[in-house]
């Protein structure tokens, strides 16, 4: 894949008087992010390569060492936040490829993250001017879907009836025909190009699944909202798979979001209460690790702790329990290999490749379990992908928000995996990556299937010994 390079200049650092929205943003950065943190980097340049920005604008403000450069001079007072300073941050996956290339330990997600947050926060957002092609409407309608919408699973079920109607009736090709995108904003043809194909919706999981055989572990389910709403048979697959191993598990319906979608959008005040939504429904003090299934949603599950710690009006206790509650939670791969898998025995005769997804190998240092736990299952073969740990595009919610770069990223990806021969399939442990990687694999003519690899080892298990307990 060629990289395109452009020239590369640091954006200049003296940018006249701070406006009050520039003072509102100092302020919060001074309470959130120790000035320690900055100075770790030592500008080596030693993680520019591993950086899927700058691999693809060659740009040096694209890069972790030129964002660092620019959230500390914005910190300091040296650079107010311009368009371009903006346009620079905005543009950052937080994939966290840049940590795992840092010799120096640099935690640039405890950067990007509370800086992001204090950027979009009210105060700031309030009183500056953002310049750029979304207008205040597009921002008012995109907040709404990403924060309001997409944190219910119900709700995103609901609102997804006339895409699953259009499906039924063979006219999704409607919604694509010149007048319909005249019609419609951006944002949400974006939301229709990464459809699934929608099963309807299934019932709620029992709240307690006995296990097969012997029990080994009592462990709770995190379900999510989005992945619950599209994926809902992953998370089925994934109890199977669980009980296959002996693990009795609980699903407690009372239980919220992980928060990401809000701490991403600036609103640490949602995500800490939808977190505390969480310690209240969840057992985790008593029970084996609260286990989740999709990347993104375990990285902010386990960060539960360090937000808490961002903000200066947390109680000591909470803090407690939500660095407690984090230290509880667990990917299924990582949870499984720890507890030492039961083997599949169903061959499933199949060529695919394993994608990383950010959140899982960069955010939570997961890469070898999945790969073991895909090792066992009978007649499939993994080949290896280039680039593998290189962001697909997906980052949360970032191809919605940052449509150019995502499709430039998974252009990149699918031409990846179309490179190896004989691929039949992608497996990965993100929800959002298998939605990112099916469009671009089909826009790229390459309609290949994108599942999770807790469908393809229910597969292996095959079908619960009883039915009893299944949905
Ligand atoms: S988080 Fe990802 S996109 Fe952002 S600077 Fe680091 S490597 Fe680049
Ligand atoms: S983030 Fe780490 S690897 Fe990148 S320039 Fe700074 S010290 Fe070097």
């Amino acid at each position: 894949m060629t990289t395109t390079h452009t020239a590369s200049k640091q954006v200049p650092t003296t940018t006249g008087p701070s406006s009050p929205a520039d003072e509102a943003l100092r302020r919060q950065l001074a309470a959130s992010i120790p000035e320690q943190r900055f100075l770790d980097c030592v500008h080596c340049g030693l993680c520019l390569s591993a950086c899927p920005t700058y691999l693809e604008t060659g740009d040096e403000n694209d890069s972790p060492r030129g964002r660092i450069y620019l959230m500390r001079a914005v910190a300091d007072g040296r650079l107010n936040l311009t368009p371009e300073a903006t346009s620079h941050l905005e543009a950052c996956l937080d994939c966290r490829a840049c940590e795992t290339a840092c010799p120096s330990g640099v935690k640039y997600g405890r950067l990007i993250e509370p800086f992001k947050v204090a950027m979009e926060s009210d105060a700031v957002r309030e009183s500056s001017v953002r310049s750029g092609p979304i207008t205040q409407a597009t921002n008012l309608l995109t907040s709404t879907l990403l924060t309001k919408l997409f944190p219910s699973a119900k709700l995103t079920q609901w609102a997804l009836w006339p895409a699953r109607w259009l499906q039924q009736w063979g006219l999704d090709g409607l919604a694509r025909s010149w007048p319909a995108r005249l019609m419609t904003p951006e944002i949400l043809q974006r939301m229709h190009r990464l459809l699934p194909k929608l099963s309807p919706p299934a019932p709620p999981l029992p709240e307690l699944l006995p296990p097969v055989g012997t029990k080994r572990a009592t462990v709770a389910l995190f379900t999510g909202c989005v992945a619950e709403a599209m994926f809902s048979q992953t998370n089925r697959a994934t109890a199977r798979v669980l009980q296959h191993n002996g693990c009795e598990v609980l699903v407690p319906r009372s239980q919220g979001c992980c928060g990401a979608i809000h701490y991403h959008n600036g609103d640490r005040t949602q995500a800490i209460a939808l977190a505390r939504q969480n310690l209240a429904s969840f057992p985790w003090r008593e029970i084996d690790a609260v286990i989740v299934n999709v990347a993104g949603c375990g990285a902010m599950l386990k960060d539960y702790g360090h937000i808490g710690e961002e903000d200066p009006a947390i109680s000591p206790v909470l803090l407690e329990e939500l660095g407690s509650f984090a230290g509880s939670v667990r990917d299924v791969s990582e949870f499984l290999m720890a507890l030492g898998p039961v083997a599949p025995g169903h061959p499933v005769p199949l060529k695919a490749v394993y994608h990383d997804a950010c959140h899982l190998c960069h955010a939570q240092k997961i890469r070898q379990q999945p790969r073991d736990l895909l090792a066992m299952v009978p007649g499939l073969e993994i080949a290896p992908i280039e680039e593998a740990e290189i962001c697909c595009g997906a980052a949360g919610s970032y191809n919605l928000t940052q449509p150019d770069m995502a499709d430039r990223l998974g252009r990149r990806k699918a031409k990846h995996i179309r490179d190896v021969p004989g691929v039949a399939a992608v497996l990965t442990g993100n929800a959002g990556c298998a939605l990112q990687l099916a469009a671009s694999l089909s826009e790229s003519g390459s309609p290949l299937p994108v599942m999770h690899i807790m469908d393809i080892l229910d597969k292996s298990y095959g079908p619960l010994p009883s039915t009893d307990s299944d949905d």
